[in-house]
Parts: structure tokens; sequence; C-alpha cells
């Protein structure tokens, strides 16, 4: 089922998220409904957050990322077969020196800015069978957890943009939260005036 990702402005994504347990009510639906609303929407990533629940859960699945040219076929091959459901995450360490990369975020639509992050991380975090996992990632699959993490932490990439930049979108990011944009997938909008 697709769920309504919730816009830039609404209190649910500055709230830093908390850790669930296995009994956490319809855990597997939840998890179902998230990855049918991210594939819904055309994105990357999908964090619980964007559809109302402050949890520390998200999910990555890159295979769109593995159609550009710019990769090597090896690269390719590790975008297409990357899927994976993140309970419970924690950034355990980031390094290398920061790159650029055009982010996006499915509750910010129509704005996509360069964001500086550090290349490589590690990362603990339990799978849907609460299996703990500590793996290293680089490139653009550890971006994108990244920006996922992010989202469990309170944190928009447009957070990380200049002060420049930040002034440059306002406006567009006040018609966002007041639901004044164009978008094809389900959206619920903070400050949308209610209809009578
Ligand atoms: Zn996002």
């Amino acid at each position: 089922m697709i769920l309504p990702i919730v816009a830039y402005g609404d209190s649910v994504l500055r709230k830093k998220a908390e850790e669930i347990t296995k009994d956490y009510p319809n855990l597997n639906e939840l998890i179902d409904n998230m990855y049918d609303t991210m594939y819904g929407a055309y994105g990357v990533g999908l964090a619980a957050p964007q559809i109302g629940l402050p949890i520390r859960l998200f999910l990555v699945d890159t295979e769109p990322f593995s159609e550009d040219e710019s990769h090597t076929e090896e690269e390719k091959q590790q975008l297409k077969a990357f899927k994976q459901t993140f309970i419970n995450a924690k950034i355990l360490e980031e390094e290398g020196d920061e790159w650029a990369f055009n982010e996006g975020c499915l509750s910010i639509p129509d704005v996509r800015e360069d964001v500086f992050r550090q290349p490589k991380i590690k990362i603990q975090y339990q799978d849907e069978n609460f299996d703990t996992h500590v793996k290293e990632f680089d490139g653009l699959i550890a971006r994108v957890i990244q920006h996922e993490y992010d989202h469990i932490e309170g944190v928009l990439f447009t957070d990380k943009l200049s002060s420049f930049k930040k002034r440059l979108i306002k406006g567009k990011l006040a018609n966002i939260s007041k639901g004044k944009i164009k978008i094809d997938y389900k959206m619920k909008f903070p400050l949308m005036k209610k209809k009578r």
C-alpha cells in the first residue's frame, strides 16, 4: 500500500527518531508499505519519518542509479543489486575527503542541490529479522545511506547548504509546505489550507 509522503515543514521530519524492537506493531507490513511508497515515487531511499513515523527505520534501493552511464560496469552491478532495510542504524565512522553530489528528497520535491559528504562509512544496523550487522559502504551507496540516516536524526539535506543557497530556495521550501507544488505521488503538506 502506498502511503502519503510527508512534505518539508512537518515537525516529524525534525525529530530525532526512536529505536524500535521486534514487537513494533505490524512491522513487516509497514516495511512492505514503505517499499511500495518509495518505488511509487521513484525514490532510491525512504525513511520512516517521511511517512510520519519518528522511528529509526529506513530503506535503500539504489537500482535506479545503475542505469547511469557515468559508472563503471562493476559499480553498475553493485548499485543494481543493493537493496537493504536498516533498523536502529548507527553510523560508527565516516571518512575521506568530502565530495559533492546533487541530492534530492521525496519530502522536498523539485529541489536538487549539491551536498558535500564524506565518501566512506561504517554503519551498524539491524535487518528486518533483527540480526545485527556492521558494514562498510562507499560511493553512491554510502551517499544514499547518509541521506536516509540524516532523516532519522531529524536532519534534511537542505540544512547542509550554504546560507546563500538556503536563501535562494527559501520561497520554494515555503511553497512545498503549503502544497503549492506539482507532484506525481501522494503527499501530505503541513501548511495546506483545508478546503471548506
Ligand atoms: Zn530525503
